[in-house]
């Protein structure tokens, strides 16, 4: 046993706390229990025949290069398929540009790597994605929160948070924003408000971190222009994920940026895992190659549409009245706001005694607000439990409010 364990642990871990998250997820682990709370694709929908041939064909023919380290930029057939996607979309990126991520999440720990010194403040949305700010404050940042409306951040506040910051002499790294139906609300931002945000991030000469994990599960609306296409100034660094529309499980994501700001994630991922699995990326890119990753789109969007409209049409017949909701166009999630006096985090026992679990929306707020809020996931049950579960929320939520 080592003597005063706690004193050899470092400042950062001692600053980090487990994922509120994470710890509910584990309470909604038993059977009986309908859970809204994880963030979870729908496995059913997980190309697995297409992947099984796809797999052994990399195997047979390329099996040397595919189980052996590779670049830390990753794998030169992939990186050259993703940028050929995004010049189609009319975004003018070369492979200098790209680099491969073990999933967006290692995008978000290497940018605060890249840009934290302890102490640097950070401009997220309140509310924003739990695991960012995780990674963010990791490296010891101080997360200043500005809210949202139906069309994600707001660029009012935004100025004059910069501004109130200015005035304490605090210039902030980075804006980070999920344009693109937002973790935990499922709100996106039309492109006049991109390009709001952007006009400030330029005045003020700011970096902006675009998350785009749920960019392309849209089952409704227009897409609109990523930050990354409508930025002039280099200054978008964007952040791109397999796990929504392809599989979590590979742990694949890029990040694409100016190609000084690329060198030094080359540079941070180098010291971290060397490169992402090399036999994974080689699988991507067969399966991209094989228009098998576009099929796949198309079936994931048009089975989340379908479960988001049912997931409205249950919360419009079984919910009370005073209890309102978002109807996001795309991505995993919608939130749901409780009258005032009810906070979530504490009715969240008694959800769990009606068999039903959700994440407290609070948990997204860096300052604390949204205590009458929580997120539910509609993509990961079928059509029956997600009813079945609504209607176990909805008599929960009535006996609180006639209470
Ligand atoms: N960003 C956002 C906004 C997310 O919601 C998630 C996962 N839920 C991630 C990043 C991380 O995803 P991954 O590492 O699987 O790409």
């Amino acid at each position: 046993m080592v003597n005063e364990l706690e004193s050899f642990f470092s400042h950062n871990i001692k600053g980090m706390k487990r994922s509120a998250i994470r710890e509910i997820l584990k309470l909604t682990q038993r059977p009986e229990i309908i859970s809204f709370a994880g963030g979870l694709p729908d496995p059913t929908l997980f190309p697995t025949t297409e992947l099984a041939e796809v797999t052994a064909e990399v195997l047979k023919n390329e099996g040397t290069l595919a189980l052996q380290y590779g670049t830390t930029e990753g794998d030169p057939l992939l990186r050259k398929l993703l940028v050929e996607r995004y010049q189609k979309q009319g975004v003018n990126i070369q492979e200098k540009n790209l680099i491969i991520t073990t999933a967006s999440q290692q995008g978000l720990d290497l940018s605060a790597k890249i840009f934290i010194n302890p102490n640097d403040t950070v401009i997220c949305g309140l509310p924003s994605y739990l695991g960012a700010l995780s990674a963010f404050v990791s490296y010891g940042a101080n997360i200043e929160g500005v809210s949202l409306d139906e069309h994600g951040m707001r660029s009012d506040l935004l100025e004059a948070k910069i501004l109130e910051l200015r005035e304490k002499g605090i210039h902030p790294k980075f804006i980070y924003t999920i344009p693109d139906f937002q973790n935990p609300t499922g709100i996106s931002m039309p492109e006049w408000r991109r390009i709001e945000i952007i006009a400030i991030a330029e005045k003020y000469n700011i970096i902006i971190l675009e998350d785009a994990p749920y960019r392309e599960v849209r089952f409704a609306g227009i897409p609109q222009k990523t930050m990354l296409e409508l930025d002039r100034s280099g200054r978008v660094i964007q952040l791109g994920t397999f796990s929504k529309v392809f599989v979590p499980g590979f742990r694949i994501g890029w990040v694409v940026a100016n190609e000084e700001i690329i060198d030094k994630f080359v540079v941070a991922k180098q010291a971290t895992d060397l490169c992402t699995p090399a036999f994974v990326q080689r699988i991507s890119a067969r399966f991209i190659e094989k228009g098998y990753l576009d099929k796949n789109i198309a079936v994931v969007t048009s089975a989340y549409k379908q479960k988001q409209e049912h997931f409205i049409k249950c919360l419009q017949e079984y919910m009370p009245k005073d209890v309102t909701w978002t109807t996001p166009d795309g991505g995993l999630f919608l939130f749901l706001t409780l009258p005032e006096y009810i906070d979530a985090s504490e009715f969240f026992q008694t959800a769990i005694e009606q068999k039903v679990a959700f994440v407290p929306g609070t948990s997204f707020y860096c300052n604390g607000e949204g205590k009458n809020t929580m997120r539910l996931n509609f993509s990961f049950m079928n059509l029956e439990k997600n009813e079945e579960g609504i209607k176990r929320l909805a008599k929960a939520i009535a006996l609180e409010i006639t209470a």
